[in-house]
């Protein structure tokens, strides 16, 4: 076996390994069907250096050259329907069908042209340059903008500006005469390991793109209470972190909420009736609050909600509105005599000011309101001042 033949089982083992690789990746991600466009697409470009070796040891010549090129541009127009998918930008399967069928033709019109002219390296290579660049261009076009996306598109501009560099170098250093004398050549030799170290290169960036995702979907999961829809402890405090980076100068407040007599609500209605509860709460925060409040369901009927550049009485008001909205829920699986209430506590944080004090001011208020009757908002006072007065629009 030569260097070039060598390469090109390298290459065939290599394609296999990441069609495997993205079959697998595609049962967990969120992205399953453009992993699966990848899988097929290395896998069918992995046949091409099985088609390269029956052109070199076989009598078929013609055919497995042909097969030799349908099957890596099929493999790179599987690889840019993957990315058209992941990117937002999809291709027609009939024009991407036509392309590869008239790349075909054109490969047949040349088939008999001599190597290494112009004419047959620049035929030849044009499709698979075409194929990758309007994939980069696919990547660069979308919303998806992180820096491994504009990696991955650099990467199919060099990848594709490469097959233009190869058929140059078929020019300059001779590329065989005849498509039996290729896998002897130098130029086999080069173009087979330069175009190897690029599909790895393209795999591992795919690959890096989809693991990313399904590691932000891992953590976003993480951070979320099934129930509410709402993010849980861990993702309210990751969240509250995000909003202070955000709004540095500080002079925020955070509501305390927890809805009264919950372990009634239960007892009549059964627990189910009390998740309904729950997720009708959760709902009335959702939709009360600010685009950049965080809101959270921190303990079982126990909420909070975290105002950035906000004073401790504009979050008092609007804790007010929230009791009001609590008192008229209605859940339509319940009976219309069925009512609920909720006690909120209120605390700032003054600049520089942590999370965790806050947090604490605000559930000693709750626990003023809880004490002084129920459905009602206190404002948590610095220690030393004299208890507040209960804040109570209906009294
Ligand atoms: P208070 O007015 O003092 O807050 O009284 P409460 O009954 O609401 O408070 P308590 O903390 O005594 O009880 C809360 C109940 O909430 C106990 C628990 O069974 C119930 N609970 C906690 N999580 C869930 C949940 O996810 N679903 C349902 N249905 N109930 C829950
Ligand atoms: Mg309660
Ligand atoms: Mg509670």
């Amino acid at each position: 076996m030569n260097g070039a033949a060598f390469f090109l089982a390298v290459n065939f083992i290599i394609a296999i390994c990441f069609g495997a690789v993205f079959a697998v990746v595609s049962t967990r991600s969120r992205s399953r069907t453009a992993a699966l466009w990848f899988a097929a697409a290395f896998t069918v470009a992995s046949l091409s250096a099985v088609c390269e070796l029956l052109v070199a040891y076989t009598s078929l010549t013609k055919f497995w050259a042909i097969g030799a090129f349908a099957s890596v541009l099929g493999g790179m127009i599987l690889l840019r329907i993957g990315i058209g998918e992941l990117y937002g930008r999809k291709v027609a399967p009939g024009r991407a069908g036509c392309f590869l069928l008239a790349s075909i033709v054109v490969d047949l019109l040349i088939y008999d042209l001599p190597r290494g002219t112009a004419a047959h390296a620049f035929s030849y290579q044009t499709p698979f340059a075409l194929m990758l660049l309007t994939s980069a261009a696919a990547v660069f076009s979308s919303t998806r903008r992180l820096a491994i996306d504009r990696a991955l598109g650099y990467l199919l501009v060099a990848t594709g500006l490469h097959f233009f560099a190869k058929a140059s170098l078929a020019v300059i250093a001779g590329a065989g005469t005849t498509a039996k004398d290729y896998i002897g050549t130098n130029y086999a030799l080069i173009s087979q390991s330069s175009t190897a170290v690029l599909v790895v290169a393209v795999g591992l960036t795919l690959l890096s793109v989809l693991v990313l995702e399904i590691m932000a979907d891992e953590r976003s999961n993480s951070e979320k209470d099934t129930l509410s829809g709402l993010a849980n402890r861990r993702g309210f405090e990751n969240g509250v972190k995000a909003a202070m980076a955000l709004a540095p100068k500080g002079g925020h407040a955070v509501i305390i909420c927890d809805l009264d007599h919950f372990k009634r609500i239960n007892d009549t209605y059964g627990h189910h009736g009390g998740d309904l509860v729950i997720q009708a709460f959760g709902d009335l925060l959702r939709t009360r609050a600010a685009k950049n409040a965080v809101v959270g369901r921190i303990g079982g009927e126990e909420f909070a909600i975290f105002l950035p550049n906000t004073t401790l009485d504009m979050a008092t008001l609007f804790a007010q509105a929230l009791r009001g909205g609590t008192m008229e829920i209605t859940v339509s699986a319940l009976p219309s005599s069925f009512a609920v209430t909720a006690s909120f506590g209120v605390a700032e944080l003054a600049p520089g000011d942590a999370l965790a004090g806050a947090m604490r001011d605000a559930d000693a208020a709750l626990y003023q309101a809880k004490r002084s009757g129920r459905n009602r908002v206190k404002q948590a006072r610095p220690a030393g001042y004299p208890e507040p007065a209960a804040i109570n629009a209906h009294k």
